[in-house]
């Protein structure tokens, strides 16, 4: 009876000097590891304007049919092609972090970024749109790193 107690006592006692594990999160954050997948981000080009040319190439091998977007004639304001996405949604309760949807993009306008914190209070947050997903101008010629 007494030894057991002895011998956790003694095990707290050790971890009172050893260096914490924990980190005082949110506060505090962890570095993710580089290829880590978390939400994605619609990229611009170096004017600008949206690289995503909505050929829906990243909806088609989106295997948890996540990606709904809805492609519109473009008249030069809001990309350089013809056409852009009016609409681009991401669900994320439905998808799986996969990356498949970065590789299928021919003009490499969809990143995985590094965001994590994903959690919502309100079921209509679950759908990512354009106003999520678009990487501010100033952040436009750099892709997501760790
Ligand atoms: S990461 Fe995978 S599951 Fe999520 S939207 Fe892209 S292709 Fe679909
Ligand atoms: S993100 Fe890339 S693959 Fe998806 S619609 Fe836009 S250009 Fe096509």
């Amino acid at each position: 009876m007494i030894r057991p107690l002895i011998t956790g006592f003694k095990t707290t006692f050790l971890h009172l000097f050893k260096k914490p594990v924990s980190v005082r999160y949110p506060d505090q954050k962890v570095p993710v590891f580089p290829k880590y997948r978390g939400k994605q981000v619609l990229m611009r080009d170096e004017d600008g304007l949206e690289k995503c040319v909505a050929c829906g190439l990243c909806a088609v091998a989106c295997p948890a049919d996540a990606i709904y977007l809805e492609a519109a004639e473009n008249d030069g304001t809001v990309m350089a092609g013809p056409r852009y996405a009016k609409v681009y949604q991401i669900h994320k309760t439905r998808c799986i972090f996969c990356g498949y949807c970065e590789e299928a993009c021919p003009v490499s306008a969809i990143f995985m970024g590094k965001d994590y914190e994903l959690a919502v209070y309100n079921k209509a947050d679950f759908v990512w749109d354009k106003t999520d997903l678009l990487v501010p101008l100033e952040g436009a010629k750099t892709p997501p790193v760790a």
